[in-house]
């Protein structure tokens, strides 16, 4: 019998036996399952500023985690060898055996590491959710707070599931939907639609993170995307360089001069807070008051100078200079 699975905007039909769009997910019978759940081939502690996360307890760590899998094709992919099928490391069938991670042992990990986040990212997590949400369920009742890196592409019932649980969202906007369907294999609607109903969320914090590719992307889509950006309620949006990748190994990096343009064109949009990714632009990688404009978090690299009487009151969530509310998680 076939059966759907309702993970991402894909609603796959699967066949008994077979797999969906994104090969990890498997009709076996009486359910769809995740292949290669609990296969956890990533886990590290890294800066949360290298999320991309600005907003959620800057200068902490966090332990990533992820398992193989996602449900586009890009083909500028940073991470390929854990997402994309041609991968040595993608779960083949004969491949079942392999070590099992339980949820309670990653959440064990990230106490032994001694930080208090768990990241969900590098892959995308929204093909592997049900693993994502038994351990989110379990740092909840640790304390500790859930971060998702996302391509965003969500069905409505898999946002249902996953906002609960999830206190703050990276969500990958990548340019509009031609540029979806030519790089990523995918569509655009799903995504502003996540995009728009968790802005709308009370306590969850949203960042978006779009990597511009010079000589694909023109300065005309960030004032376009800026716009919708807005429009959706973002607060807080990444612009990022791209460097050669995967299937786009031959095309140039994105220059610091584009990444500029890009900035000013953001910075018209009315976004409260932009910043600059991959790039040695440290005016763009400031937390500045959007009323005042005083620096409320200073960053060189993963570097994040925060000082006492700033700590209090970032603490507070308030600018320090002249008490306006800063957006985020402190
Ligand atoms: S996660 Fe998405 S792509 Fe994978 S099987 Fe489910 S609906 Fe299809």
């Amino acid at each position: 019998m076939r059966r759907t699975c309702d993970f991402c905007f894909r609603m796959c039909s699967i066949e008994e036996g077979k797999r969906g769009v994104c090969g990890i997910r498997e009709n076996r019978g009486d359910a769809v399952v995740t292949v290669n759940y609990g296969q956890v081939l990533a886990a590290a502690a890294d800066p949360i500023e290298k999320k991309p996360l600005y907003h959620v307890r800057p200068g902490e760590k966090t332990l990533s985690a992820a398992l193989f899998g996602c449900n586009y094709s890009c083909r500028f992919c940073q991470n390929h060898d854990l997402s994309q099928k041609d991968s040595p490391l993608f779960p083949a069938p004969w491949k079942r055996d392999q070590e099992r991670t339980e949820p309670k042992q990653q959440v064990r990990r990230m106490q032994d590491c001694g930080v208090s986040v768990m990241s969900y990212t590098y892959s995308d997590p929204v093909v592997w959710q049900d693993f994502m949400l038994d351990t989110a369920r379990l740092v909840k009742e640790a304390d500790g707070i859930n971060c998702m890196v996302t391509n965003g592409s969500f069905s409505p019932q898999s946002l249902k599931r996953v906002l609960p649980l999830i206190d703050a969202f990276n969500i990958d906007v990548k340019g509009d939907d031609e540029f979806y369907q030519r790089y990523c294999g995918a569509t655009l609607k799903p995504v502003l639609d996540a995009v728009e109903k968790i802005a709308k969320e009370r306590g969850r914090v949203m960042e978006i993170t779009t990597m511009l590719i010079e000589g694909i992307h023109e300065i005309e889509d960030v004032y376009w995307l800026g716009r919708l950006l807005k429009d959706a309620g973002v607060q807080v949006w990444h612009l990022s360089r791209f460097f050669p990748h995967y299937h786009l190994g031959d095309h140039n990096p994105t220059s610091e001069v584009f990444l500029q343009q890009a900035l000013d064109a953001a910075e018209s949009c009315g976004i409260p807070y932009i910043y600059a990714g991959n790039s040695g632009n440290t005016k763009y990688a400031q937390t500045r008051c959007p009323e005042c404009s005083h620096v409320i978090v200073s960053r060189r690299g993963y570097y994040v100078k925060i000082d006492r009487e700033l700590q209090n009151h970032v603490l507070l969530g308030r600018c320090t200079n002249c008490g306006a509310s800063i957006y985020g998680i402190y």
